[in-house]
């Protein structure tokens, strides 16, 4: 029997717990449910559009129901659905990391599976930790990280830890361990106090004394390069990556990269860490690696990581950890059929195009007073509402202005999420010219409806 309406949406209120979401508010209004999908469209139970305006939580990338990446699930099916990566292997994880390792910025050798951009990070840092335990020169007592203000990198303790979004995280600090924290490159609200057109990225060189006071206890860095998510979109003044990449060179220092976000062409480039030239020694990948069709997520590391994990097993340097669905088969078949798709003429070639013409359009927004500052790089966007645009001044919290913006935008046919009052604008990179016309002229409206 299929359940009506009605019953999915009581069902909805009653079982589902929803991930982020302040569920006595969810459970007064008349949910959302999405029961279809076409290109860059989601469709409700009542046959209802809505352009995907934050790629489905930042992960799909040629929009829905894509004849390529279905047609390689549908080939896998033919083969085996999931098999373990413990001890054992299978064709798809096989390609895909080959593939991975070909993409990535030279020297990123090795390649660990998981399921999440959560896990990714926390393979990261626990194989950070492990590794100045057992590199030729063992330095045990590195076993801190430095993370950045108002960081983000999953959900799990450990990525709790390194992050820093105190309505996220703040309840837990009883069980995390702690972190070196250094200042965001926040231009509009500069930590410093600065003004960006005359300072010098002194947010780096405070980082830099930051990794040169602790360096005897650092294990490791983790940044999200070019744009902290989370955050609210924080976009770092050019350079600023490659001097955290310099600086953990000089004080023996690993740097994670958690491209979670911004990886598999979002900022332009496949990879942002190439936009200057660095190579991390860890590169967390997922959201968009199966083209936001299946939880898939990957670390990869250098050889000088891996060797220090090899021995014969009494020698006790295994990395023991792993998920279940580790490599999972289809999602390894997605994500090459994802990664054909981004490498063809129709994906990383056009999207400059598509960049500058969302330029264009978050340009309008600056004639709305509203509107307090505007980030973007690639196609991944924040516009930050303000109480009033001189003062910088923020509007309180219970005024919900971000999530008003969003509410108009829905009415509009657009679904769209906020950071606070910082509302995300991250289409999938296949959306097209007149489709980002449509877009900008909704975010137009709305600011200008607030
Ligand atoms: C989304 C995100 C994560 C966590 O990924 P999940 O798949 O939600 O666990 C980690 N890091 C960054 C930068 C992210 O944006």
């Amino acid at each position: 029997m299929i359940p009506s309406r009605e019953q999915l949406e009581q069902w909805d209120r009653e079982h589902v717990w929803h991930p982020f979401t302040p569920m006595q508010t969810y459970a007064a209004e008349k949910p959302l449910i999405i029961a279809g999908a076409h290109g860059c469209f989601l469709i409700d139970l009542d046959g209802r559009e809505y352009l995907d305006g934050v790629s489905s939580l930042w992960c799909n990338v040629h929009g829905h129901r894509v004849p390529q990446l279905d047609a390689a699930l549908r080939d896998q099916l033919e083969a085996v659905a999931h098999s373990t990566l413990l001890g054992l292997s299978n064709v798809p994880a096989i390609r895909l990391a080959r593939r991975l390792v070909e993409l990535a910025p030279p020297g990123l050798n090795h390649v660990f599976f998981s399921d999440d951009g959560a896990t990714a990070v926390e393979v990261a840092l626990k194989m950070a930790f492990q590794y100045w335990r057992q590199c030729p020169r063992p330095r045990p007592e590195k076993t801190q990280f430095l993370a950045l203000h108002g960081a983000y990198h999953g959900d799990t303790l450990g990525d709790v830890s390194v992050g820093d979004i105190e309505r996220f995280h703040g309840l837990f600090a009883p069980l995390l361990f702690p972190t070196v924290r250094a200042p965001a490159p926040y231009c509009y609200r500069c930590p410093l106090g600065l003004e960006r057109s005359h300072c010098r990225i002194d947010c780096a060189l405070e980082l830099a004394e930051l990794v040169r006071r602790h360096a005897d206890r650092l294990a490791a860095v983790v940044i999200e390069p070019l744009v902290q998510g989370a955050a609210g979109m924080i976009t770092a003044p050019e350079g600023y990556l490659r001097r955290v990449r310099e600086v953990t060179r000089r004080y023996d220092v690993l740097l994670i990269a958690d491209e979670v976000a911004v990886g598999f062409g979002r900022t332009g480039t496949m990879f942002a860490c190439t936009q200057e030239d660095v190579v991390p020694d860890f590169l967390c990948l997922a959201k968009g690696l199966t083209g936001g069709y299946l939880p898939l997520a990957a670390t990869l590391t250098t050889d000088e990581v891996y060797n220090a994990f090899l021995g014969p097993p009494e020698a006790g340097r295994t990395f023991y950890h792993g998920h279940t669905y580790t490599g999972n088969p289809l999602g390894a078949a997605v994500a090459l059929a994802n990664l054909d798709l981004l490498q063809g003429p129709g994906g990383l070639p056009v999207l400059p195009e598509k960049i500058e013409r969302l330029r264009t359009h978050l340009e309008r927004l600056w004639e709305l007073p509203i509107v307090g500052d505007i980030r973007q790089k690639g196609l991944m966007a924040g516009i930050e509402l303000v109480r009033n645009r001189a003062t910088k001044e923020r509007f309180a919290a219970a005024e919900r202005m971000g999530a008003r913006f969003c509410r108009l935008a829905r009415e509009q046919g657009v679904l769209l999420r906020p950071l606070g009052d910082v509302v995300v604008v991250m289409p999938p990179l296949a959306i097209d010219l007149p489709l980002l016309d449509r877009l900008g002229d909704v975010l137009y409206n709305c600011a200008n409806a607030l």
